[in-house]
């Protein structure tokens, strides 16, 4: 059985990817390896979206050089978004590689690794369907508490700064027959949360049912007691979707709402669809449906053409809407997107910095507030495993997704506890758990859960 290693960067999408090309490679009699020293193939499963995410692999492959200069028959292959970005134009290191594939193509992974074992030579494919969603494919995960499911693939929204449309293509959407029945196997072995995938998910549709539809059918699988979702586009938010969340006690009060920028011409040369004024009301009416709701956002500074003034309207709306948790970016052009056609990325480097530093001591400062404000309050926690810091304490969630540190106490991963809030940072929470309170928890009590 030859070995396979495998690294993922990126997204959850991109995790998500590795495991269903985990699965495809399982069932093609393939084995998989921790270390790359031992492998038969190396495979980077690689992410577009930032400068940064191909600066990491152009690293990573100076590294692999040496360990195919030890064992020449090693294969390697570049996998995912930078990949199909690239379409194998590497630059530097082109050499190295044998395989190419993007997203759509890894179906065809076992005949590609075939091909070189037993002709040699490269192999690229960058073939993007309309209709591949993987749906056949049951994705090969480490067992654990949350299970990712990637519900759609692609997108249609071609926001200028972004390669995705160009790396996933077109949007297309999973029935909700198939999804919900790969829900029911996650509950079967034991995961309590699914989080549901896409680009731009909440532009969910299939056979006539739309993401509220989807999101309140997945709801009904018993032994799923989290469902989450990531990420929405502000653009799809009815009445009906946000209803739905805020009736339905599985759904989590958690909605990361990607902004982006704040000043109405950046966000129409992003092509974002909304206006600064657009999003605050829609912040205020998700609000009123969903008093607790966490909301968090991606922010991007340094846009092209973006002055001092623009920026200004972004901290504004930070400022206003004081989110829960924000990851701010510098913008980076990325090659063959509107933006790299149409702009130029003209912001100076420390005028960039300048704005990322100064959001993120805002973010920093409002963060820590409301994490302070909420000492003294008891929330449900899902328990996912010891804390990585210390694994005499143990970590988990709450329903808007608050990572809380606590005792090691007599409960496992899976289980739902009632934990007070003793103490703050801007990113974590630190509780004590009362055991009497675990007989009121609403998942009952949590020795009694099983775990995974
Ligand atoms: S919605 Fe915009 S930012 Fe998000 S994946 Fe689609 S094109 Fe990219």
């Amino acid at each position: 059985m030859k070995k396979v290693y495998i690294e993922t960067y990126g997204c959850q999408m991109n995790e998500y990817d590795t495991e269903l090309i985990r699965s495809i490679l399982k069932a093609n009699n393939y084995e998989f390896t921790d270390s790359q020293q031992n492998a038969d193939v190396v495979f980077l499963n690689t992410c577009a979206i930032r400068e940064n995410a191909h600066s990491k692999i152009y690293g990573r492959l100076g590294e692999i050089k040496h360990l195919k200069e030890r064992n020449r028959n090693v294969v390697v292959g570049l996998l995912g978004c930078m990949s199909q970005n690239l379409r194998g134009n590497l630059k530097r290191q082109e050499e190295l590689v044998d395989i190419f594939a993007g997203p759509d193509s890894y179906k065809r992974l076992p005949a590609m690794i075939e091909s070189v074992l037993t002709k040699g030579g490269k192999k690229y494919d960058f073939a993007l369907s309309e209709f591949e969603d993987y749906g056949d494919v049951y994705p090969q995960r480490v067992p654990g508490v949350n299970a990712w499911i990637a519900v759609m693939r692609g997108c249609d929204n071609f926001c200028t700064f972004c390669v995705v449309p160009y790396t996933r293509g077109r949007e297309r959407s999973r029935s909700p027959e198939n999804v919900v029945a790969e829900v029911q196997r996650l509950a079967e072995e034991r995961f309590k949360q699914v989080t549901l995938l896409g680009q731009n998910v909440n532009s969910y549709r299939a056979d006539g049912y739309d993401f509220a539809d989807l999101m309140m059918m997945v709801s009904e699988v018993d032994g799923i007691e989290r469902i989450r979702f990531t990420s929405p586009h502000p653009k799809d938010f009815p009445d009906k979707f946000l209803e739905v969340m805020a009736d339905n006690p599985k759904i989590c009060n958690h909605i990361h709402l990607p902004l982006q920028a704040g000043n109405n011409r950046i966000l129409e040369q992003m092509a974002r669809t909304y206006t600064k004024q657009s999003f605050l009301q829609l912040v205020d009416k998700i609000r009123d449906k969903i008093p607790n709701v966490a909301l968090t956002t991606d922010v991007i500074v340094g846009f092209s053409s973006e002055t001092d003034a623009d920026f200004e309207d972004t901290f504004e709306v930070m400022e206003t809407v004081e989110f829960d948790l924000a990851f701010i970016f510098k913008y980076s052009e990325r090659e063959n997107t509107i933006a790299d056609r149409k702009f130029s990325d003209d912001v100076p480097p420390h005028k960039k910095t300048e704005r990322i530093v100064r959001l993120n001591e805002l973010q920093k400062r409002i963060s820590l507030r409301k994490n302070q404000a909420v000492i003294g309050q008891s929330f449900e926690v899902l328990v996912e495993g010891p804390s990585k810091k210390n694994p005499n304490e143990w970590m988990g969630r709450t329903d808007g997704n608050k990572i809380v540190i606590f005792e090691r106490g007599p409960f496992k991963a899976g289980d739902i506890i009632e934990t007070e809030i003793v103490d703050a940072t801007a990113n974590t929470l630190f509780g004590k758990h009362d055991l009497s309170a675990h007989t009121s928890a609403r998942h009952a009590l949590p020795i009694l859960h099983e775990t995974n």
